[in-house]
């Protein structure tokens, strides 16, 4: 049986969840905005997309860290019907802690791309640092505008991998399926 998104669930191996379309931010360049995107995302519950039992989930949102409790239920539920799929959670980095890292570890999360929407200070480079090597491993995905020389040579030093991304790359997804928690039923 199809998915909607013209894939059978039970060979795909990769989908991508938008959590939540809430965000702390609201960007104009967000591709979360264009409805010819988010209506390829097809409204399920988080057990049908467990079930599914995907090799690789990808959670983006909106921001997904908005709300842990629904994060960590998700996450759970994926490693429930598959202990060894891969969890990704894609965040703007804005609101996660150190300790909430520690449980999204403990959840099952497999690694974390951050995308950060400002210059990170100082502070902000030592949450992320820490995160990367004690906790989950940190992917960054910046906007070419903020990738400057500094940045980029703290990325190099933290060993984090980094993918640049221009405004305007959203048709650019992965071919993956898509889906939006309905979190209703
Ligand atoms: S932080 Fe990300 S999800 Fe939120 S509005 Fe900006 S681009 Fe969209």
């Amino acid at each position: 049986m199809s998915n909607g998104n013209g894939r059978n669930p039970k060979f795909a191996k990769t989908c991508r969840v938008i959590l939540t379309e809430d965000c702390n931010r609201s960007c104009e360049f967000c591709c979360m905005k264009d409805p010819e995107i988010t209506d390829t995302f097809k409204r399920v519950t988080g057990n049908y997309i467990a079930k599914a039992r995907y090799s690789i989930v990808n959670i983006t949102g909106g921001e997904p860290t908005l709300n842990m409790h629904n994060l960590i239920t998700m996450v759970c539920l994926v490693k429930y019907y598959k202990p060894d799929a891969i969890v990704y959670v894609y965040t703007n980095g804005d609101l996660l802690t150190r300790e909430e890292a520690d449980i999204l570890k403990v959840a099952g999360v497999d690694g974390i791309n951050w995308s950060p929407h400002i210059r990170p200070d100082p502070l902000t480079k030592n949450k992320w640092a820490f995160i990367h090597h004690c906790v989950i491993p940190v992917r960054v995905r910046i906007q070419n505008t903020l990738l400057y020389d500094d940045i980029l040579r703290y990325f190099e030093n933290q060993s984090m991998e980094f993918v640049e991304w221009s405004i305007g790359d959203c048709y650019d997804m992965p071919d993956e399926d898509r889906y939006k928690i309905d979190w209703r039923e």
